[in-house]
């Protein structure tokens, strides 16, 4: 099968078209024919050897896909081949077969297409966790969403609008903006010059009450200055890939919080995933909130596609194929 091996640490030069066997699948796992694959900005960090779990090379990158069940490991039960899957893993998923624990199987409604469902997982459970179970959202408030027009920015629109938010968008670009206000963002706003005083004059000088802050590096010292009272910045990314600095004693003054947010923990506690699965699937079905794919490439140009997200030009996810 043709698959993306990377043997060193790197950046998209390191991503080696390869041919390998086809896997077979352990006990309690499942082997799934991949149709698309959600491209995200920690793919890259993963590759780089920048990310929060270790990468131990050679490795196939890849963290999220959809697809067709091709075959069960023995124990599995619930799940038939030829059924149609989105799978959120480690690793593994930039091929033409990828492995995955039954576990971490979702099933896909009828109406969405692979490329949607591939974009699915990563953003959304990570929205819903951000918004919801860390920064537990009220109806009626703020919240300022970096990189708003990207994968997890697009999908926390959405999770934002169904949890009665208002949101602030912040991007790169015009297009980007026009994006993200026919998601339903009330406040669009370029993350140039000018943005503390222009937040603080959407929300009457209150500030937001809920800040994702996905770049870090010098940019968070501004997002602090951007909080409400009783405000909670998520720390959720660092795209710039640079260090922040902060005087944790500045939060006293308005009783804030800097909370962390990551994904993977989460995969692990049945009760947390019982309850994101709960409030998102419903919303997936009725057509409430639909991933916003972005640009496609085919798996082979996979090193395309890691310069296309670098150099900020995505919309909603990149989507490889094999
Ligand atoms: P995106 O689709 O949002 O792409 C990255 C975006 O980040 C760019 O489009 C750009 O938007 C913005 N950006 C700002 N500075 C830079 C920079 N120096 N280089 C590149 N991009 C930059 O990617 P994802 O949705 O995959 O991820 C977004 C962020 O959320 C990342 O930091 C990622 O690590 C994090 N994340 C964290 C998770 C968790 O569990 N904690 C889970 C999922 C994502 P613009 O040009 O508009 O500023």
């Amino acid at each position: 099968m043709k698959a993306i091996q990377v043997h060193r640490a790197g950046g998209p030069e390191v991503l080696e078209l390869t041919d390998l066997p086809k896997p077979h699948p352990g006990p309690g796992q499942v082997l799934v024919k991949v149709e698309a694959v959600g491209l995200n900005f920690a793919d890259i960090l993963y590759v780089a050897g920048e990310y929060l779990v270790r990468t131990r090379y050679p490795t196939i990158p890849g963290m999220e896909f959809a697809g067709v069940i091709e075959a069960l490991g023995e124990g599995v039960e619930g799940l038939h081949p030829g059924q149609r899957v989105a799978a959120l893993g480690g690793s593994g998923a930039f091929a033409e077969y990828a492995l995955v624990p039954a576990r971490s199987v979702l099933p896909v409604p009828a109406q969405m297409s692979a490329a949607e469902a591939a974009a699915f997982p990563v953003s959304y459970f990570t929205a819903y966790f951000a918004l919801a179970t860390q920064a537990r959202a009220r109806p009626g408030e703020w919240v300022l969403l970096q990189a708003a027009a990207g994968a997890l920015g697009t999908a926390s629109i959405q999770v934002a609008k169904v949890l009665g938010l208002r949101v602030i968008a912040l991007a790169s670009s015009e297009e980007k903006l026009a994006l993200c206000q026919g998601l339903g963002a009330e406040v669009a706003l370029l993350n140039t010059q000018g943005v503390v005083d222009a937040v603080k004059n959407a929300t009457e000088g209150k500030g937001v009450d809920i800040l994702m802050e996905v770049v870090g590096g010098e940019g968070f010292a501004q997002s602090l200055k951007m909080l409400a009272y009783r405000g909670r910045l998520l720390v959720i990314g660092s795209a710039s890939r640079q260090m922040a600095q902060m005087y944790p004693v500045s939060l006293m003054k308005g009783n804030q919080s800097v909370i962390g947010v990551w994904l993977t923990p989460f995969l692990s506690d049945p009760a947390e995933m019982q309850a994101a699965t709960a409030f998102l699937m419903p919303l997936v079905a009725s057509g409430q909130i639909r991933p916003v794919v972005g640009q496609r490439f085919k798996l082979e140009e996979a090193a395309e596609a890691f310069r296309f997200v670098l150099s900020r030009k995505n919309t909603g996810k990149v989507i490889l194929e094999p």
